[in-house]
């Protein structure tokens, strides 16, 4: 029942002040029905599938708004494909307020497609089920893959009629993150000359998410140090797992280093390094291997905005976000470096390790051989053989190319001292069997138009461990499909 199982909300950001939002109540969803919930994040706030009861999913679908919540939409601003767009904000996502998880931490509850907000101009508010389905089995299988995320709770949906570029349903995505502040958070107040928002701002970052840096000698750029810190290892993650965010802007861009906003995201089947998964992006801006220089691109949007609070004297605060600045590319190399590594299965660091990597990169992109099957199958490399009897050669048209290779990886791994099998089950924990392609997501979209939405729940399952041998599921780590190439997704999706 609904006082039983009610989840118990607050709201500190409304507290804020109406500077920082706007306040706006969920737009009823007509008869909502549970589409899928997540155990996983469920379960870390107390509930379980018996929990979600209709008065549940009225909250769910914002048909009814909790006791303690203060629904609210968040104002920014941002850079989108490098040109600065003074006032966005939540367009369809409306914030209720915090709840707290078994352990007791407390997370931003917002929902996604909640209907319209004073931030919406054109758009309707609303988001289709085929972008709440991407958003929700992206997110999950970046938080399997164990990158930083915002969670996704549920989606509810409704037969409430949403045109795109074709006539779709609506639904809501109940998602979780413990603050959905964005560089465009700050540069909205930057490029209004309002000094006092930005102090307050980073202040609420520092006492609730920060703690540890208030009493730094200057907390602010600390706080500015420690974004270009989670940025870098953020960006070092994706690369490594072949994560195409798609959107750059940096309002899409977290404050707590999150993977923020999945719209036309996908993982990297062939390793193409120029790969570009949003069909609007047509400069190929935020293509596969430009991530990590638009992540410093971003840094400096937010630096910017933040000079006033790292010194009175404008010439000091530059110097100061500059060389904060300066700490994003060796942040991000060692951390990628240190992760090229753990997926090649070595544990020492030699200096012959980085054209190693870059030899493979290039055979892989000669070959357009699978990313993440190629580092699967890697692990099954034997030392004694160099290669010859490794599944990953299979992957290589010209195999002799990967042959070749393997004459340098078996070198640089006599030197290793560990053997062939202690060396698999290290490669196997952080090179995945399994990502969401970007088919899989698609077929599970196709069925949940037809009101089956068994997939949704399979890949969910799936993708909470894709490190592990699944065999009841090994046609899930197949090549994709000849359809797979023709799938688009743009902004809408
Ligand atoms: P996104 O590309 O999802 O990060 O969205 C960019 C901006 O457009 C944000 O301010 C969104 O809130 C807004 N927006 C996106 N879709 C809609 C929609 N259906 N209705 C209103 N605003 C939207
Ligand atoms: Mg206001
Ligand atoms: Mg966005």
């Amino acid at each position: 029942g609904m006082n039983s199982n009610d989840l118990s909300f607050r709201n500190r950001f409304a507290s804020l002040g109406e500077a920082f939002f706007s306040r706006i109540n969920p737009e009823p969803l007509p008869d909502p029905y549970l589409i899928s919930l997540n155990p996983g994040a469920a379960g870390m706030l107390g509930l379980d599938r018996r929990d979600l009861d209709a008065a549940l999913i009225d909250c769910f679908s914002g048909n009814r708004v909790p006791a303690g919540a203060e629904p609210l939409a968040m104002l920014y601003a941002g850079h989108q494909f490098g040109h600065f767009v003074p006032q966005l904000g939540d367009g369809r996502a409306i914030l209720l307020g915090e709840v707290k998880d078994t352990a007791g931490s407390l997370w931003e509850l917002q929902l996604k497609g909640a209907g319209m907000t004073p931030y919406s101009r054109s758009g309707d508010g609303r988001a289709v089920l085929r972008s709440t389905i991407r958003e929700y089995l992206g997110s999950e299988a970046m938080h399997g893959l164990g990158i930083p995320t915002t969670r996704a709770l549920c989606i509810v949906g409704s037969d409430e009629e949403v045109y795109r570029e074709q006539i779709e349903t609506a639904a809501v995505l109940a998602r979780l993150a413990p603050s959905h502040l964005r560089f465009g958070s700050f540069e909205v107040f930057y490029y209004r000359d309002q000094y006092k928002p930005l102090e307050v701002l980073s202040g609420y970052l520092l006492k609730h998410h920060f703690p540890e840096l208030k009493d730094e000698p200057n907390p602010h750029l600390a706080l500015f140090r420690r974004a270009v810190g989670l940025t870098a290892d953020l960006l070092a993650r994706w690369q490594l797992v072949g994560f195409s965010h798609g959107v750059m802007n940096t309002d899409n861009m977290s404050m707590l280093g999150l993977t923020l906003d999945y719209g036309p995201f996908g993982f990297l089947d062939a390793y193409d390094p120029g790969f570009v998964c949003n069909h609007s992006d047509h400069e190929g801006r935020y293509s596969f291997d430009n991530q990590p220089a638009i992540g410093r691109w971003n840094l400096t949007c937010l630096a910017q905005a933040m000079l006033p609070l790292f010194a009175k004297e404008p010439d000091a605060a530059v110097e100061m976000a500059g060389e904060a600045l300066d700490e994003y590319e060796p942040a991000f190399m060692q951390r990628y470096s240190a992760g090229m590594r753990a997926k090649l299965g070595l544990s020492m660091s030699k200096s012959e390790d980085h054209s190693l990597v870059t030899d493979l990169l290039k055979i892989m992109e000669n070959n357009a051989a699978d990313y993440t099957r190629c580092f699967r199958a890697l692990g099954g490399f034997k030392v004694e053989d160099q290669g010859r009897s490794c599944p990953a050669a299979y992957e290589f048209a010209d195999r002799e190319a990967f042959y070749h290779w393997g004459r340098d990886y078996a070198a640089r791994l006599r030197g290793e001292g560990r053997g062939d099998e202690a060396r698999e089950r290290a490669m196997n924990q952080v090179n995945p069997k399994y990502v969401l392609r970007n088919y899989l997501a698609q077929q599970a979209i196709e069925k949940a138009m037809h009101r089956d939405y068994s997939e949704i729940d399979r890949l969910l399952k799936l993708l909470s461990r894709p490190f592990d041998e699944q065999p009841e599921n090994e046609g899930y780590a197949a090549l994709p499909p000849d359809w797979a190439g023709a799938i688009s997704v743009s902004c809408s999706s």
